[in-house]
């Protein structure tokens, strides 16, 4: 039995979302998968009603579960189901008010990344041109998912934002999807000194299977294997994993990015319409990698140990 952890699958952000597409992760064994319920647009209410619908929607499926708890993620993935829990890209669901970290945290969100691409009260974004790092308040709130449980999460943020928060935790920070910088240079991914720092905390660097971050748009295995031998080589079998970045309903994306453009730049767009690696192929990974040469027990430690030890020495 093989635990997949999806660190990062995107619905779209509509209450009314179909949440039976999380059944492609289904693949014979345990899955655990985070999705998002909202970035820098939603407003606490938005993020607040993305959280409830879902929540309800999840748990009309079969065999899926919220998870609230790492024995509950054993529970339903050992018994071959689905757990579920929720992340947040941006914290300006917040609303400014620390104490929201737990409003979400008891709603099922278990990571969240202080900034989405752009500056905000918490501190600065990947596509910014100055990079001032974490804020006072940025430093307050990271203080806070620690105390509450939260993981505090680099993707999307700014190489010092991030380099911060790794600095300042008292619990392992991780990329959730992020891919390798010294391999393909786009402003998401990340450098090596900023996947060490999240190393030294004792976190995991995602790798995504988004096209236009594993290289020209190419979101293969063979691409994501290229990313995730580069950062085991760099950080050590027990500091990598993967996650998806899946989104289910791509013209929604794609219309997201129109309609907010203040949130993205020409990185998103620079190779034509973003291509993403389907579920049905990211459920084959250990297959891959088993005939690369891995270890079952790298495998393994990729595949879903190393976001679950996270997740064991954070959540509350
Ligand atoms: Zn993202």
């Amino acid at each position: 039995m093989t635990l997949l952890w999806d660190q990062h699958a995107c619905l779209p952000l509509r209450p009314d979302a179909d949440v039976g597409v999380l059944n492609r992760f289904r693949h014979g064994s345990g899955t655990y998968v985070s999705i998002n319920v909202g970035y820098s647009p939603q407003s606490l209410a938005d993020s607040l009603a993305l959280a409830d619908a879902f929540r309800a929607s999840i748990a009309a499926l079969d065999d899926a579960e919220m998870v609230a708890t790492t024995t509950e993620i054993e529970a339903v993935t050992g018994a071959g189901g689905l757990a579920v829990a929720f992340d947040l890209e941006d914290s300006g669901s917040l609303d400014g008010d620390l104490d929201n970290v737990r409003t979400f945290y008891d709603r099922g969100v278990r990571t969240m990344l202080p900034t989405y691409n752009h500056a905000n009260a918490a501190g600065c974004g990947c596509l910014d041109t100055e990079d001032t790092g974490l804020t006072a308040w940025g430093r307050q709130l990271v203080a806070e998912m620690n105390a509450v449980g939260m993981v505090p999460d680099g993707s999307h943020c700014s190489a010092r934002t991030g380099l911060d928060m790794c600095e300042i935790s008292t619990a392992p920070v991780i990329y959730s999807h992020s891919c390798m910088r010294a391999l393909w240079e786009h402003p998401r991914n990340i450098t090596d000194d900023q996947a060490r720092a999240s190393a030294q905390t004792g976190g995991v660097v995602g790798i995504t299977g988004v096209g236009i971050f594993l290289g020209p748009n190419t979101p293969t295995l063979e691409a994501m294997t290229r990313h995730l031998e580069y950062a085991v080589e760099l950080l050590g079998i027990e500091h990598v994993g993967v996650s998806t970045d899946h989104s289910f309903d791509q013209e929604d994306f794609y219309a997201e990015i129109a309609a907010n453009p203040e949130a993205f730049d020409e990185s998103y767009t620079r190779w034509g319409p973003i291509q993403w690696m389907p579920p049905e192929t990211f459920v084959t990974l250990g297959t891959h990698l088993a005939q690369r040469g891995w270890s079952d027990a790298d495998i393994r430690a990729v595949l879903g140990g190393n976001f679950l030890r996270v997740a064991r020495e954070s959540w509350r």
